[in-house]
């Protein structure tokens, strides 16, 4: 595994083809798969490693991210990763004066929640496709919202990249793996599958063709029960990141709520796995 850090080194190492898997690290089981799915491509991996400052508002948790490079690049050597590029904040914005928006699919939810958050997202994907010209990257489905985002970027902007969306990696009771669930305390820990088994419900409830308004509500009340501060919890079209009456093969339940102070996102696609676009 060789470890990159400026954008000099990755010029000097001339790799051609890259499949790209930009994360901001503290890895686990989620991001791993993704390196997999990588891997199965044939073409060299580079995983990005950075926390990027721009996602965050300044009210968010910048400062106390978890970061473990060293640990990260022993799990990354371990699947057999060509390359990690883990630049310092300097090398990836000497300046700011450009940045990427995505309005249409960032006005709602996440984007409404996260102000800036999405142009901080689709700015630094954006330079890394620059940087790195992947022939494919690879992102995971656990995050739909941005999926949305990089994909209308890359259609919007012509960027010849072929994105691999990839289900959501669990823990054994249902919780989506995430870095954040580090902050969990044990009480909310126990209680933080609650959100996968009500989306699950949901989902469920509405294939089998009840009334939309009152599954979701349903499941809002049992959210709210639990203990869960909702932000939203909503049936949408994938694609256009709307709201949604009507069922089709783009439709999903999302949600996102907090227990104390901890955030968690999820979502469950009720009919296809899209992994390739
Ligand atoms: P992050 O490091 O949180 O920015 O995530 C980097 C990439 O890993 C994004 O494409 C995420 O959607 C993806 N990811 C995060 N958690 C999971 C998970 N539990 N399963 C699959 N992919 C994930």
């Amino acid at each position: 595994l060789k470890l990159l850090s400026t954008l000099a080194e990755v010029k000097e190492a001339e790799i051609d083809g890259l499949v790209l898997v930009p994360t901001m690290g503290a890895l686990h089981e989620g991001h791993l798969s993704l390196v997999r799915k990588g891997s199965q491509l044939g073409k060299p991996v580079v995983v990005t490693i950075f926390v990027n400052p721009l996602q965050f508002a300044a009210n968010e948790d910048l400062s106390r991210y978890p970061r473990n490079l060293e640990q990260d690049c022993q799990l990354l050597g371990g699947e057999g990763v060509e390359y990690v590029f883990a630049p310092s904040v300097a090398e990836i914005y000497p300046r700011v004066s450009s940045k990427v928006s995505v309005p249409e699919v960032t006005e709602e939810f996440e984007g409404a929640k996260r102000p800036g958050h999405f142009d901080g997202v689709a700015t630094v994907v954006c330079k890394l496709f620059q940087i790195f010209r992947p022939s494919a990257a690879v992102f995971g489905l656990k995050d739909l919202q941005q999926c949305a985002v990089i994909e209308r970027m890359t259609q919007d902007l012509n960027i010849p990249v072929q994105l691999c969306f990839e289900p959501t990696v669990r823990e054994n009771d249902g919780l989506a793996k995430s870095s954040r669930n580090a902050y969990l305390t044990a009480a909310q820990r126990n209680s933080a599958p609650v959100l996968y088994r009500e989306l699950n419900r949901c989902a469920e409830a509405i294939s089998q063709g009840n009334n939309v308004a009152s599954a979701l509500e349903q499941a809002r009340v049992q959210l709210t029960d639990a203990g869960f501060s909702i932000d939203y919890f909503e049936l949408i079209d994938r694609i256009s990141f709307r709201r949604t009456e009507n069922l089709n093969k783009d439709s999903a339940i999302i949600a996102a709520a907090k227990l104390g102070t901890t955030r968690l996102i999820d979502n469950v696609l009720l009919f296809t796995t899209p992994n390739m676009s």
